[in-house]
């Protein structure tokens, strides 16, 4: 996440040039490793942590069923849940609906999760 000229500046988000896909999801990966590096460079240390391009796409396939995309730079499926997460599912709906938005309110934007 830091400017590959100019080493006294870094980016996250929608904003950067990473190829990845430009998600909430993936900021919430890159924010950590922007802090640690950051602090890094303050302290005049190497920066060493890397963000891995992991991204999230919920894509619903209709009212109640949804499926969780989760991948790197690579487009390798990066599941978090212990089942296939590319069969559009009521339990992956109601984890949009009801559990992301608790979770980016309460958890994400407190540096909590
Ligand atoms: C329809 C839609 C659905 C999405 N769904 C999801 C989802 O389900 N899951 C997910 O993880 N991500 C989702 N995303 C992506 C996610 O919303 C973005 O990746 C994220 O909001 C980007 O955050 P950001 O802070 O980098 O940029 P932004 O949220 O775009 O914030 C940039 C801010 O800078 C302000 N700004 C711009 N120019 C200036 C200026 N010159 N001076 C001062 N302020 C300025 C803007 O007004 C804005 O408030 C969705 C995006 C869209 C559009």
């Amino acid at each position: 996440m830091q400017h590959s000229r100019y080493s006294n500046v870094f980016a996250l988000g929608d904003c950067t040039n990473a190829p990845c896909s430009k998600t909430g999801a993936a900021i919430r990966k890159q924010a950590p490793v922007v802090v640690e590096n950051v602090l890094k460079v303050l302290a005049q240390q190497t920066p060493t942590a890397e963000y891995t391009g992991y991204s999230a796409c919920p894509i619903p396939t209709k009212y109640g069923k949804l499926m969780l995309a989760e991948f790197d730079y690579s487009n390798t499926p990066k599941m978090t849940f212990p089942f296939d997460q590319a069969k559009p599912r009521w339990t992956m709906w109601l984890l949009k609906k009801y559990i992301l938005p608790w979770l980016y309110w309460n958890r994400i934007l407190t540096g909590k999760a």
